[in-house]
């Protein structure tokens, strides 16, 4: 079976009968199609890299169930506060140098206040004099927040939908998913790109992981980062004791993803820690082309970077250089 001409176009009209079409495609099937799909729009052998700063810890009030920084929980995460912009730099060079093309800054917060954001904006203005792209995540953005980013020359925002809308209410009750939409039209409207994703692992059924992907890939535009994550079991949470992914589901999902979004970054996001080197390369394979790049994804372990440099070789991967 060929991947119909129809995949390699990006659209938004995806119906979910149409996405659950695809999750159930035999495995080498779907998988030969999100491949095909990504040669169409990218060098399969390159993968965009991010490094990512947690630069305010801990202490959020909102009650996202697989958070460790939810002040909600007892995770042993200890708050602080928000970074010194210097440090935040400091630690930006050091990520070029490790070889990272994008800066990605993540703050526990429901949304900034306007002080914070005076802050964030120099750090936004520094990173980029470094010649690398930003990013932040920073919570819920009013449509002024996001224009002040814009002007300081932030290139994407990270706001996750995390899951289905109608898996949502298990996972989080202190903001509603249309909460969400709205920040991101607001990070559209003032002109900046869009890092969205969501994750797996936490309970959900097969229906919720098509809702995902449809509300994803019927956003009027499609995120260009889709940060798709494996869920990092955290003592203490409500998600603490969820039964983890099945590898070739987190494969299945990353395809699908590939294929309905067909030119949107589809990173393979947190879990990789966990995740063998197989699963990783089939995760490529089927149309990953982004990961987080470090010892740490805000507060739980990620593979550092000497092991990535040994799978990126052992794959023959590079990474993805600026345009
Ligand atoms: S995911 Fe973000 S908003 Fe939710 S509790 Fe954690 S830091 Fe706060």
């Amino acid at each position: 079976m060929n991947a119909p001409a129809k995949d390699l176009h990006a659209r938004s009209d995806w119906t979910r009968g149409e996405i659950a079409d695809l999750f159930a495609l035999p495995f080498p099937e779907l998988v030969f199609r999100a491949a095909t799909v990504h040669r169409a729009h990218f060098d399969p052998t390159q993968v965009q890299t991010s490094t990512l700063l947690s630069i305010k810890t801990g202490g959020c009030p909102e009650d996202c169930g697989y958070c460790s920084q939810s002040s909600k929980y007892e995770t042993g995460v200890k708050a602080s506060k928000l970074m010194a912009v210097e440090s935040v730099l400091a630690e930006a060079r050091a990520a070029k140098e490790a070889g990272a093309s994008r800066f990605c800054m993540g703050a526990a917060w429901r949304g900034p206040k306007d002080k914070d954001l005076d802050q964030v904006c120099a750090m936004v203005e520094g990173v980029k004099a470094l010649g690398m792209e930003t990013c932040v995540t920073l919570g819920m953005l009013t449509a002024e927040q996001a224009m002040r980013l814009k002007q300081a020359g932030l290139d994407y925002y990270n706001h996750n939908l995390d899951t289905s809308p109608e898996y949502y209410r298990h996972i989080v009750s202190t903001r509603s998913y249309q909460d969400r939409l709205d920040t991101l039209e607001h990070v559209r409207n003032a002109g900046m790109a869009v890092c969205c994703g969501g994750i797996v692992g936490m309970g959900e059924n097969a229906e919720d992981r098509v809702g995902l992907i449809h509300a994803l890939a019927t956003l009027p535009v499609h995120p260009e980062s889709v940060p798709i994550n494996a869920l990092v079991q955290i003592e203490g949470t409500p998600q603490a004791l969820a039964t983890p992914v099945d590898g070739i589901d987190f494969v299945r999902m990353i395809a699908v993803a590939r294929i309905t979004m067909p030119k949107s970054m589809v990173r393979l996001s947190a879990g990789r820690e966990t995740m063998s080197e197989e699963t990783q390369a089939l995760c490529f394979l089927a149309g990953a082309n982004s990961i987080f790049y470090g010892p740490r994804l805000l507060t739980t372990p990620n593979p550092v970077a000497d092991t990535d440099r040994t799978l990126f070789a052992k794959l023959g991967l590079t990474p993805m250089p600026l345009d």
